[in-house]
C-alpha cells in the first residue's frame, strides 16, 4: 500500500491546500504529525558525517530542519506557485531575514512608505546600522518608483493592498521597473493572502507572509514564510536562517497546516462579509472616508480588479470627529474587539495612530493617509449583521 499518494499535476489550490506537503509516517496517520523534535539520530558515523557534508538527505537539527515545518512549507509553495519556502517563527522574521540574507553594506533599497510598522522600523532603524540605506515612495506613483531606481538598487520591498490605508500598488509595473535595474522585488502579501493575489505571477521574485493573519486566522500561533525560487531559497535565505535561527516550531507549523485546509472557506467568507460591512459603512454619514479596495470609490479600485481576485477583509475608515469620538465608539463596541491583529475569525478593531503606527511623526502619519479619527477594521467570521448591528449602536452612542 502507498501511504504517500504523489501529487497530481494539475491539482488545484484547494486541493493543494488540503493535501500538499502531506508526509505520512510508517504509522499512516490521517491529520499530519507534530514531529516534537529537537535532533535526529543516526545510524552511524559514517551517515552523521555524510548528513553534515550534504551527501544524504537527512534531518540534522531542528534549526535547519523539520518534517513537520517542512510540510507547511511545501504546501505553501504548492499554493503559492513558488519553487520553495522557508518557514520563520513570525511574519516579521521572515520579513527581515527575506531582506538581511540579500543586502551587505552600501545597498540600497527602495520601498513603499505604507507598511506595517515593524517592517518600516526595519528599514529606518535596524538595515541602516548595517549601512543600508531604503528610499521610500508613495507606492501608488510610478514616477517616484521610476526616479528612487535611477540610484542602483539591491531591492524593493513593498505591501499591497497596505497597512493601514490600503493603497493598491501595481506589482506588475513595479516589477518591471525593478527588474529593469536588476533589483529583486519582495512583497509582503499579507492583507490579500496567497488566494487571492500571486505576486510571483504578478512578476515578484519573493512573497513574504506573517502565517499569524489569516493562514492561522483563528488567534493561536505566530508563524511566517518566506517563498521565492529555488536558488535564493537555498544559496541565499536558507543559509541566514540555519546560522540565525528564527525556526518555526513544529507544533506552530501543524496549527498553520491544519489553517491552510480552511483557508480557502474562511477567505470566502471574510471577503463576503467585509463586502457588506464596507457597502453599510459608505452609506453612514459620519464617516469622512471609508476605504476598502471592493468599492467603486477606492482610488485604486480598477487596480485591485486587476491584481486581486478579491478585497480581502480590511476596511478602513475615518470618523469626523477625530480621536474623541472614536475612542468612544471603540470603547462602546459590544461585540468587536479592540486589537491589532487582523485576519481573525474575530472581528477586530484598531486605532493605527495611537498603536500600529504610534512610532510615526504626525506628519509622517499624515504622509501615509492615517488621521486621529482612522481606525482599521478586520471583519471576522461572525455573521456580519451582529456586527453591522454593532457599529451602528457605536455610531448611535458617539
Ligand atoms: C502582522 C504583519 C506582519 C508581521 O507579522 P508577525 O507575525 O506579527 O511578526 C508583517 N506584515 C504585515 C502586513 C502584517 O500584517
Amino acid at each position: 500500500m502507498v501511504l504517500n499518494k504523489p501529487l497530481q499535476h494539475g491539482w488545484r489550490a484547494q486541493t493543494l491546500a488540503v493535501r500538499g506537503g502531506t508526509r505520512r509516517s510508517e504509522f499512516g496517520e490521517t491529520g499530519e504529525a507534530i514531529f516534537a523534535t529537537s535532533g535526529y539520530v543516526y545510524e552511524d558515523a559514517e551517515q552523521a558525517e555524510a548528513a553534515f557534508q550534504d551527501r544524504v538527505d537527512k534531518f540534522i537539527y531542528s534549526r535547519f530542519s523539520n518534517p513537520t515545518v517542512n510540510m507547511f512549507e511545501d504546501r505553501m509553495a504548492l499554493i503559492e506557485g513558488a519553487e520553495m519556502g522557508k518557514a520563520t517563527a513570525t511574519g516579521m522574521s521572515a520579513v527581515f531575514a527575506s531582506m538581511a540574507c540579500l543586502v551587505e553594506a552600501g545597498d540600497h533599497v527602495v520601498a513603499s512608505q505604507a507598511l506595517f510598522g515593524s517592517c518600516q522600523y526595519i528599514l529606518t532603524e535596524i538595515l541602516t546600522k548595517y549601512g543600508v540605506r531604503t528610499t521610500f515612495v508613495d507606492g501608488t506613483d510610478l514616477n517616484q518608483w521610476e526616479e528612487a531606481l535611477k540610484r542602483p538598487t539591491k531591492c524593493v520591498f513593498l505591501e499591497t493592498p497596505a497597512n493601514p490605508g490600503l493603497d493598491i500598488i501595481d506589482i506588475e509595473a513595479v516589477s518591471h521597473l525593478a527588474h529593469d535595474v536588476g533589483a529583486t522585488v519582495i512583497v509582503d502579501n499579507v492583507f490579500a493572502t496567497p488566494l487571492l493575489q500571486k505576486p510571483l505571477q504578478l512578476g515578484a521574485d519573493i512573497v513574504v507572509y506573517s502565517a499569524t493573519k489569516h493562514i492561522d486566522g483563528q488567534g493561536r500561533c505566530l508563524g511566517g514564510i518566506v517563498l521565492g525560487d529555488k536558488s535564493y531559497c537555498e544559496n541565499t535565505l536558507k543559509p541566514f536562517l540555519r546560522h540565525t535561527g528564527p525556526s518555526l516550531s513544529p507544533f506552530n507549523a501543524w496549527v498553520m497546516l491544519k489553517g491552510l485546509e480552511t483557508l480557502d472557506l474562511r477567505i470566502r467568507r471574510h471577503c463576503e462579509n467585509t463586502r457588506a460591512i464596507a457597502k453599510y459603512l459608505e452609506g453612514c454619514t459620519q464617516l469622512a472616508k471609508v476605504l476598502y479596495p471592493g468599492l467603486n470609490s477606492h482610488p485604486q479600485h480598477s487596480l485591485a480588479k486587476k491584481q486581486m481576485s478579491d478585497f480581502g477583509n480590511v476596511i478602513t475608515f475615518s470618523h469626523e470627529g477625530g480621536k474623541e469620538a472614536v475612542f468612544k465608539f471603540m470603547n462602546t463596541m459590544k461585540l468587536i474587539d479592540i486589537s491589532n491583529n487582523l485576519g481573525d475569525s474575530k472581528s477586530l478593531l484598531t486605532h493605527p495612530a495611537t498603536t500600529t503606527h504610534q512610532r510615526l511623526s504626525s506628519k509622517d502619519r499624515a504622509r501615509i493617509g492615517i488621521d486621529d479619527g482612522m481606525v482599521r477594521l478586520s471583519v471576522g467570521l461572525e455573521d456580519p449583521l451582529d456586527v453591522r448591528d454593532d457599529l451602528e449602536q457605536a455610531f448611535a452612542a458617539v
